[in-house]
Formats: C-alpha cells, structure tokens, sequence
C-alpha cells in the first residue's frame, strides 16, 4: 500500500494520532501494547473516506448496512479487559465490521478468527485486512451466535454486538481458564461483561455501562448496495 496513505496526512497524521493514544491513557487505558497497536494503525483506512478527517477522534462512525465502527476506547478498552492476565493464543472475534478492531487483535494475538453476518462487510474487511498485511486473520462469513467450533476451544472471545443474554455456543467454545468480553443488554442498557471459565463454572465480571449494536442472528447474503 502507498506508504503516504498509509502513515496518513493532516486529520490523519501521526500527531492526531498521538492526541488520542493521549486521550485514551487520560480515559485510563495503561496496557502499552494496547496503546501502541491503536497508534500504529490505520483507522482512516476503515472507513469511508468521506469520513477519514474525523477517523482520529473519540467516536464511534458509520460504516453502512446500520453498523459502525466501534469507539477507539472502546476497542481498547476491551482489548486490555481480553489481555488483562496476560498473552493469548487462540481468540475469535464476533461482529468484524469493517475490521479495524480485527487490526488490533491481530498485531497482538498469533491465532485469530473473526465472524461476521453481512457478507458485504466481511469481503470489505477481507481485503482491507489482506492489504495491511495481517493475514494471518481468518475471517469467516457466519452467525456469531453459534461461535466457531473448528477452531475452539478459544482462550480469548471478543464480541462487537450486544445480545440480551451471552450465547450458550461461546461460553462452550472457551478453554479452562479462558476469557469472553462482550456487551450484554437491550437498546437502551447495556453492559460490558467479562466471563471466565473456571474449574467449577464461569466467573462473570461487569466492566461498565456501554452501547453497542445488537447482536443479530442470521446470515446478510445480499452485497448489493443496500444500506450504503
Ligand atoms: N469492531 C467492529 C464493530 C462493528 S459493529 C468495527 O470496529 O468495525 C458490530 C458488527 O457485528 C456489525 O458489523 C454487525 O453486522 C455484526 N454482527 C451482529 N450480529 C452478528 C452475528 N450474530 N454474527 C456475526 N456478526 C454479527
């Protein structure tokens, strides 16, 4: 990729860039790898770039077909609560939008998988990703609800989309020990929770109020131009 695009120029330059990693430690985010992951990628490149002037701020912004991409404290937020006890090696992601949290985890995880229901933004994310150079990420056209059982079971879940209890197929899908962060809630009230599966059950933690998409079941085959 041209190297300029890439580094970004004015809105999207290196000093914006460093002004919400700066933002982001003030929020309490204290995880370096976490912070220099948000630093060195690209967020203008994930969404349209009608939008890129603004890809630097604290927000979350439209990505089409309804969704958005999530908030960068958001994304760092659980992607340190994922972290918290220390390195993981197997982690699926649920809700891969357009890809940028997927960037995140993959400088810091070696195996990872992401799912996502509207086909249009899986094959965006697909390439986009592909042309960053993180493809080592294996994404997968699917509902999220039912995890992704060839590859389980998962040290680290992550989910981008809020369902109103946490799916029965995710919690099976971690290993002993292993962690899911995720919003849980309706429209209005949300929760971030992270589960733990422990010897003798799950360990639930509640991380703080948040809003999310919902988490939708079923397959988004159509990649016409609906919703853009
Ligand atoms: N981290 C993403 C968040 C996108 S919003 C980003 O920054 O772009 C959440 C995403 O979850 C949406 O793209 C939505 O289509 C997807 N989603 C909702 N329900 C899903 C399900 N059951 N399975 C897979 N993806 C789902």
């Amino acid at each position: 990729m041209n190297e300029q695009r890439l580094s970004g120029v004015g809105m999207t330059s290196a000093r914006t860039r460093d002004r919400l990693v700066q933002r982001l430690i003030e929020q309490g985010i204290r995880n370096p790898q976490v912070l220099e992951c948000i630093r060195s990628t690209p967020r203008h490149l994930f969404i349209d770039e009608a939008l890129a002037s603004r890809a630097y701020e604290d927000t979350a912004l439209p990505i089409g077909f309804g969704q958005t991409i999530s908030q960068p404290y958001i994304v760092a937020r659980m992607t340190e609560a994922l972290l918290e006890a220390g390195p993981l090696h197997n982690v699926l992601e649920v809700g891969t939008g357009c890809g940028y949290q997927t960037a995140i985890l993959a400088a810091l995880v070696p195996r990872l998988y992401s799912i996502e229901r509207i086909e249009a933004l899986h094959l965006r994310a697909q390439q986009r990703l592909q042309e960053l150079g993180a493809t080592h990420v294996r994404l997968r056209h699917g509902d999220g609800y039912e995890g992704w059982r060839a590859n389980a079971p998962y040290d680290g879940v992550l989910v981008a989309a809020a369902p109103p209890e946490v799916p029965e197929a995710l919690l099976r899908q971690l290993a002993p020990g292993g962690r899911l962060v995720m919003p849980v809630g309706d429209d209005r009230k949300q929760v971030l929770l992270r589960v733990t599966r422990r010897d003798g059950g799950y360990e639930r933690e509640m991380l703080g109020p948040v809003s999310f998409v919902p988490l939708q079941s079923g397959l988004v085959s159509d990649t016409g131009t609906a919703g853009r």
